[in-house]
């Protein structure tokens, strides 16, 4: 008997991104259904057939998905909302794609940020709502549920995945994504109607699943239930233990592996190690201290699946002290009772380390992406069956990398250990309170009541695109492409002042993406040429990797800043990325708490600030668009999240006179929970997304008495469709009826980059039109 591997999920993308080119090929009309799947296949055959040589023994299949492994599964129990005109049998690729996108050959609408979660398809018919997954920047698309739901086995894709696989000569463990998460994960229109109470419905389908996986020959099946890294109810345990005791009476001849990442599973291990399954798995990286209680709790003969290397992150492990802690558990349990997996899914990792070309060599003897990882696995199955002399070699090159990490002066920077231990908290506070500021500001700044603005980036046009990438290839010289950038915005500047914009922005056509910017003028960031990561559907992300103590060399933004301004007498903002929002949308170190690489951050931040403002800047905009989706996933831990992102924030804010104005934005609406941490950031005007709620969510400001400045967003820029005036002056006149007229500005919901610039420009003239009517009634 002998220790095993495997992999809960791989990367469906591929290593070039092969889905997402097939995908837009296939949304834009220029290659059909056919072409479409027979790429989808071929990375099926090649993700498993590269598994199974790496000696993954439980290579997963129904990992892979089209667009969302979420959406798989409510179109697998037939979960479709009326709204799709789907009357029954197979799902095509049509209604497939309607719900993950709204209506067909609508482009979808962009992202403003790898967390944003704003569904694509704006008009006609609705995609589903899209939420993140758990704390990924991962987005699925959630199931859409009413009373009385029923359901039924609607795709046979687990099991025509698994012959696929079989056919291949590759035996496959399927997932599945398991009922209960799969209902909690819903949502439903109907008020105090709660998904959970369609389990009972739900099951038989489930069954059905199993036993035709039983048929076609699968003896394992993983099923998800990552609720269990969640705050439960003692009615939503026993729901679990319901459903398993069911699931396993309805398939006797299959195994399941029931698996729950992204955290421990904390007061519900106890339900978890008794549930009917024949094996669990743990998530050891985040939860490293419950394989003891897991050991302990549970019957000798549940499989164990150790979660050992990290599946949300790009850090090579330690493998020979990994071992030190397996080497005991195989003792105990025996190697057939132990499998050796990564954390959770690798669909959270970039593909293939060895794509990277440019990577400096120091740091990337550092990584393991998901190939890597599988690698490491092998590895440390090998030393657990054979013996460690058996793989020598890989481990004192895995312990020498480590040691290499841990003493890297391109890591340890003392000066920054130094200047974080000289933070004294009168920097995270302002000089005075708000109330004082705000007459500071008043005096300098003059500005009409109900002041207009934008968020920061207009449109990033192919122009501007072409000439970054031309740029990047050193196809343009860096005179040409400086000139470029000074024309656009230059033009958008002019182009302010014309419509009459009161706070002016200088458009952001310098920069790649609101993260990676100052990442790759910050001291400890990496970044990849093909390290993509799946955030929705075709849309992937590249993470910078913050690996290092982080300082700022120099002055990020003033050289654009003071060209800005010095085209206009009108203020124009400073415009940065806030600390949390940088530490959330990157790799970060796993040899540092995330609070003390958000606090370095915040520092290097706060250096940009005061130089912003001793270049002369009056007002400076800090985002924090990734606050909120930082917000770890059980409530008991929310505070101590909460407490350093403030006050992280603060420290980058703080430096400044009463008289500079600090702004922030946020790109979404949900305040309600966080509101006393918004209020505890102390920005003198807060920009957030309110658009489609017609100013409702403004009642948490209103509730919580917030003193300070708010711009609720006055229409959704996630859509090209120009609001009228009448449009926007009805929503100011709901968020005056909510708040005091000189407590709020007038702007878009978020930056304008994924727009074009005709209805930009048709919007704003109309959103200041709205204003100025607005301070005349
Ligand atoms: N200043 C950024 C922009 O306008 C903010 C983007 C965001 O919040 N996602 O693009
Ligand atoms: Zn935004």
């Amino acid at each position: 008997m002998t220790v095993t591997i495997a992999t809960l999920g791989f990367p469906r993308i591929g290593p070039k991104r092969e889905l997402k080119f097939a995908l837009e090929a296939y949304w834009a009309g220029k290659t059909d259904a056919d072409a479409l799947l027979d790429t989808a296949r071929d990375l099926r055959a090649k993700t498993w057939t590269r598994q199974a040589a790496l000696g993954v023994a439980h290579v997963p299949s129904n990992d892979f998905s089209l667009y969302d492994h979420v959406l798989d599964t409510a179109v697998m129990v037939g979960a479709i909302p009326a709204a799709y005109g789907w009357s029954g049998g197979t799902v095509d690729l049509a209604t497939y794609f309607a719900m993950a996108r709204g209506d067909q050959g609508r482009p979808a609408a962009e992202a403003c940020g790898p967390g944003c979660g704003h569904a694509p398809g704006a008009d006609g018919v609705p995609a589903l709502e899209m939420t993140k997954w758990f704390d990924t920047n991962y987005h699925y698309l959630a199931p859409e549920l009413s009373p009385g739901q029923a359901f039924a086995l609607t795709s046979s894709k687990p099991v025509d995945e698994f012959l696929e696989a079989k056919a291949l000569g590759v035996h496959t463990r399927p997932v599945l994504l398991g009922p209960v998460t799969f209902l909690k994960l819903a949502k439903t229109k109907a008020e105090g109607f709660s998904p959970l109470s369609l389990l009972s419905a739900l099951l038989p389908v489930y069954g059905q699943v199993l036993r035709g996986l039983a048929a076609a020959g699968a003896d394992w099946v993983q099923i998800d239930e990552p609720c269990l890294a969640l705050d439960l109810t003692d009615f939503e345990r026993a729901e679990l233990r319901r459903a398993y005791g069911a699931l396993t009476h309805a398939a006797p001849g299959v195994r399941l592996m029931l698996t729950s990442y992204f955290g421990g599973y904390g007061e519900n291990l106890a339900t978890a190690v008794n549930l009917p399954v024949e094996g669990l798995h743990l998530d050891l990286v985040r939860a490293p201290d419950e394989l003891e209680a897991a050991l302990a709790a549970s019957r000798e003969s549940l499989v164990l699946s150790l979660g050992v290397i990290d599946g949300r992150n790009v850090w090579r492990a330690d493998l020979p002290a990994l071992l030190d802690r397996l080497e005991p558990v195989v003792a105990r349990r025996g190697s057939d009772r132990v499998v050796l997996a990564p954390s959770c899914s690798l669909l959270h990792t970039p593909i293939d380390l060895d794509l990277e070309t440019a990577l400096d060599p120091e740091i990337r003897q550092w990584l393991a992406f998901a190939v890597q990882k599988v690698e490491a696995l092998a590895v440390l199955a090998q030393a657990l069956n054979g013996g460690r002399a058996s793989v020598a070699a890989a481990l004192e090159a895995s312990a020498q990398a480590a040691r290499a990490r841990a003493t890297s002066p391109r890591i340890h920077d003392p000066k920054v250990a130094e200047r974080l231990a000289a933070v004294t908290p009168d920097m995270t506070r302002r000089r005075s309170p708000y109330d004082q500021r705000r007459e500071a500001q008043r005096a300098r700044l003059n500005l009409p009541p109900l002041p207009t603005t934008t968020i920061g980036s207009f449109p990033q046009t192919t122009e501007v695109r072409q000439a970054r990438a031309a740029f990047a290839k050193g196809q343009i010289s860096d005179a040409t492409y400086e000139a470029f950038l000074r024309q656009e915005t230059a033009r958008a500047v002019a182009w302010q002042e014309t419509v009459g914009l009161d706070v002016l922005v200088h458009g952001e056509f310098e920069r790649n993406d609101m993260v990676q910017y100052f990442g790759e003028q910050l001291a400890g960031f990496a970044f990849t040429q093909s390290g993509w990561v799946q955030s929705y559907g075709s849309r992937c992300v590249r993470p910078p990797i913050l690996f290092g103590d982080v300082s700022r060399p120099a002055p990020m933004t003033v050289d654009w800043w003071r060209y800005a301004q010095g085209l206009t007498r009108r203020p124009m903002k400073g415009m940065l990325t806030g600390p949390v929002t940088i530490l959330n949308w990157s790799f970060v170190r796993d040899d540092l708490p995330r609070e003390t690489a958000c606090r370095q951050i915040a520092l290097a931040i706060r250096d940009e600030v005061v130089d912003l403002e001793a270049t002369g800047a009056a007002i400076i905009q800090i985002d924090e668009a990734a606050l909120r989706e930082g917000l770890p996933l059980r409530r008991g831990d929310w505070d101590a999240y909460l407490d350093w992102a403030v006050e992280s924030f603060r420290l980058a804010a703080s430096g400044v006179a009463d008289a500079t104005q600090i702004h922030t934005h946020m790109c979404y609406s949900e305040f309600n929970d966080i509101i006393a941490a918004i209020g505890a950031m102390d920005a003198d005007v807060i920009s957030i997304e309110t658009a489609r709620s017609k100013m409702e969510l403004l009642d948490a400001f209103v509730g919580y008495a917030y003193p300070a400045q708010i711009g609720p967003g006055v229409y959704d820029i996630h859509s090209p469709r120009v609001p009228a005036v009448e449009e926007m002056t009805t929503l100011l006149a709901a968020a005056r009826q909510r708040l005091a007229g000189e407590q709020l500005w007038v702007n878009p919901d978020c930056g304008l980059k994924t727009r074009k610039w005709p209805e930009t420009q048709a919007a704003i003239v109309n959103m200041v039109e709205a204003a100025r009517r607005a301070r005349a009634s």
